[in-house]
């Protein structure tokens, strides 16, 4: 019978598995970008029942190769341009290794001191080299917390605006009679929806605002309309959702008018960046977060496009009383004289889960080991590989760029059409070299490529664009000429 692994054990395996992981990342863009064997087959080759005497890490290493590499699809391909990145970097998985090795649960800053203070000041730190508005440090009456997702801070937003919106008597008396609504534009994320449903709102409560379509960017006026109509018909209005960098096409929706229409209404304002948020720490891309002084609630994700792995979005309030009295309940096992002297953060109280580990180190990790100006140069970096895909794009009168792309992606389509458009990526995906998702704009098919893996170079994005350009070539020959 095997025991406990002891530490020489794992000094050992570990060593292994560290050298495993880096031979993968030396290697990643020698793999397909996806895998090509149909659902099932990485099940099928693992034993139906778990071992009945533990056969320690025998073969194990194998097996990582021979069962879970050929099924993967691999997000850290430097020819991985779909959804956006969820890139990660060798700090963060060593800092996510420390946080697994000391096994706290920091739901309390009694359970935790250093997992609940490094995190302040990982979140004080993030919010200085995004040069965010003062009210959301910790220093003011605001400050942020680590949640697992922007779907998760999409919901306390939601709950606490509903908490503002009742006055109070949500917290304890629910939804009750009211019709509470949540505002965001056409192009919000799906996560805005799911929030209101969890939160007892119901889709019906949820107003998808119109958006300019050459900008994709919400229309201030149309919001103002929605509002009044719904005030007037007796709803509460209880959060408005605004996005920097919407997950279609990066499209900026207006902060400073739509946050002068929420301090005149009274409304939670939540502003979404999930993805674009992690540009701000360059200078020269902060121009789209002017305004954001006037939000409520914040949040990008660190674990898209900021090298630090999954799961890590970074969540800021300028209130934090409004969010920890709307979520906090107090049972006598948790009580401690910490909590009761007022002077800690019990995080507990900043998201739906009471356990929580602890994430913090691996921004500790990765911001210094980077510092401001590496993190900068991986910014710019991707940007510039994205500008460059554009000009080839530009340069093609077969093709069309379909949306504004300040950031890392590039929307564009095929003049001839969807159809055409839907063959190009089939034949590019095809190639196993490249991986692009689509969208939709405008109601028109259109190709979403998403710079922002570490490992990608202009070389790829030159390769990607010349097969782009032969399988435009090849489609446009065989599609009868309209
Ligand atoms: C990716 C994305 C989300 C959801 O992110 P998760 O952290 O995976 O929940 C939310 N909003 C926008 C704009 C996104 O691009």
């Amino acid at each position: 019978m095997a025991g406990h692994m002891t530490p020489d054990e794992f000094r050992r395996h570990g060593h292994e598995l560290v050298d495993w992981v880096a031979d993968y990342w030396s290697s990643v863009g020698s793999f397909p970008v996806r895998p090509t064997d149909p659902p099932g087959a990485v099940a099928a080759r693992l034993p139906d029942r778990p071992p009945a005497e533990g056969d320690g890490f025998a073969g194990l290493r194998a097996d990582l190769d021979a069962i879970v590499l050929p099924g993967m699809t691999h997000w850290q391909h430097p020819g991985f341009f779909a959804y956006f990145p969820a890139n990660t970097s060798g700090p963060s998985v060593l800092g996510d290794l420390v946080g697994a090795g000391l096994g706290v649960q920091g739901m309390l800053w009694a359970t935790g001191p250093a997992a609940t203070e490094v995190e302040t000041v990982m979140l004080d730190w993030l919010a200085s080299l995004l040069d965010l508005p003062e009210r959301f440090r910790s220093t003011s009456a605001g400050g942020g917390v680590i949640q697992d997702s922007a779907s998760s801070a999409a919901l306390v937003a939601t709950l606490a605006g509903l908490h503002r919106a009742g006055g109070g008597t949500w917290r304890t008396d629910g939804i009750g009679g009211s019709r509470y609504t949540v505002y965001t534009s056409t192009q919000g994320h799906s996560s805005i929806e799911k929030a209101a449903r969890i939160a007892g709102i119901g889709e019906t409560g949820v107003r998808q605002i119109e958006v300019d379509p050459a900008t994709l960017a919400m229309r201030p006026a149309a919001l103002r309309a929605a509002l009044a109509a719904d005030v007037a018909a007796g709803c509460r209005p209880a959060v408005v959702v605004a996005t920097i960098g919407t997950t279609s096409t990066t499209a900026v929706d207006p902060l400073p008018e739509i946050g002068r229409i929420c301090a005149e209404f009274g409304v939670w304002l939540h502003v979404d960046a999930a993805y674009a948020g992690a540009a701000a720490v360059c200078p020269e891309l902060r121009w789209t977060h002017s305004g954001l002084e006037l939000a409520d609630s914040y949040c990008f994700d660190p674990h898209k496009w900021l090298l630090t792995g999954f799961d890590c979005d970074a969540f800021w309030v300028a209130d934090r009383e409004a969010l920890v009295s709307a979520l906090t309940v107090m049972p006598e096992y948790l009580r401690n004289v910490a909590t009761e002297s007022g002077a800690v953060i019990d995080y507990r109280d900043w998201s739906v889960p009471l356990g929580r580990r602890f994430r913090a180190l691996k921004l500790w990790f990765v911001l210094r080991w980077y510092g401001a100006a590496g993190l900068q140069a991986h910014i710019r970096g991707h940007v510039a590989l994205a500008q460059r895909f554009a000009t080839h794009v530009a340069a093609d009168d077969r093709f069309e760029i379909v949306a504004p792309h300040p950031f890392s992606l590039v929307c564009f389509r095929l003049r001839a059409g969807d159809a055409a458009s839907e063959s190009l990526l089939e034949r590019i995906n095809a190639t196993g070299r490249y991986y692009l998702t689509h969208t939709k704009v405008n109601g028109a098919y259109a190709l979403r490529l998403a710079v922002g893996a570490p490992q990608t170079t202009e070389s790829h994005i030159d390769e990607a664009w010349s097969l782009l350009s032969t399988a435009a070539s090849d489609i446009l020959a065989d599609s009868p000429k309209s």
